[in-house]
């Protein structure tokens, strides 16, 4: 049983810590990086500026991190594009993409549309599923796509491009873990976006992937059913404790990332057990699986 290949393996995308501060994707769009790599969000958490030129007006979709670098990097963009912000778009709750919202929306007078209430704010506007939202001269989808987080919305654009927060990663796998995030409803996230054919997609951290999007969403699909394939081969000779499904499932891992390792095994467990193929026992056992 080999793992799934990761098409990415061949293509040309920056290497890890050499993105550009500054970057005009297509016309519609620029992305800031903001200042805060780590080994969770890569180069560090993507800010996309969202307009039509000559419109003198864009979107910021997730601030990011309330970070005064930032802020003026964003301000420059938005200068360089002689437009204003006219709205924050936020795609999850997480810190490193909502923590900026509340203050930015308040500093620049202007609304936070996002899922969830306490990212939106008092004065902000709540996104549903599907609506299509009107602004800087274009209109942006609002995708539903809960998993990473119950909250998380990505954003297609006319151009037929998919800003996709977290939900895809421009390297590497995304993070499901227990318990706000949800396997099941993950997996149906990325059939949706597969089936919106993105011409690219944009992601909260990493290179934006632009050369076959479609190959990148089969893949997350193979590498979670992979994943599963082993949980439940590791199942087969009989319970077994979540710490040693763990350990046979990503053997060798460093200890850093056992604790990250631990809430996605729960939510893949979180799955198996909602399908009952493996039932939860006491003493954070689980016990055998059905195929
Ligand atoms: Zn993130």
């Amino acid at each position: 049983m080999s793992a799934p290949l990761d098409p990415r393996a061949g293509w040309d995308l920056p290497a890890p810590g050499t993105m550009p501060a500054v970057a005009e994707l297509e016309p519609l769009v620029t992305r800031v990086l903001a200042p805060n790599p780590s080994g969770m969000t890569l180069d560090g958490t993507n800010t996309y500026l969202v307009g039509e030129p000559g419109s003198g007006q864009l979107v910021v979709v997730d601030p990011g991190p309330a970070d005064p670098r930032h802020l003026a990097a964003v301000r420059a963009a938005a200068a360089a594009r002689d437009a204003e912000v006219v709205a924050l778009l936020v795609t999850h709750h997480h810190g490193d993409h909502a923590e900026a919202a509340g203050p930015w929306g308040a500093l620049l007078g202007v609304p936070v549309a996002a899922a969830s209430p306490a990212v939106a704010g008092p004065g902000g506007r709540l996104l549903a599923p599907g609506e299509r939202l009107a602004l800087a001269g274009t209109t942006l989808q609002v995708v539903p796509t809960p998993g990473h987080t119950a909250d998380h919305l990505a954003f297609r654009l006319a151009s037929g491009a998919v800003l996709v927060g977290d939900h895809v990663l421009g390297r590497g796998t995304s993070v499901v873990a227990h318990p706000d995030g949800d396997l099941t409803a993950y997996l149906e996230s990325l059939r949706r976006v597969h089936a919106l054919g993105p011409s690219a997609l944009y992601c909260g951290h990493g290179p934006e992937l632009t050369e076959d999007p479609g190959a990148v969403l089969e893949f997350y699909l193979a590498h979670r059913a992979h994943r599963e394939r082993q949980l439940v081969d590791a199942l087969a000779a009989g319970p077994r404790t979540v710490p040693a499904l763990v350990a046979a499932v990503y053997p060798g891992l460093p200890a850093e990332l056992v604790p990250a390792a631990t809430r996605s095994t729960r939510a893949a467990l979180g799955k198996l057990a909602a399908e009952g193929r493996v039932e939860p026992a006491p003493g954070d056992v689980v016990g055998p699986a059905r195929p």
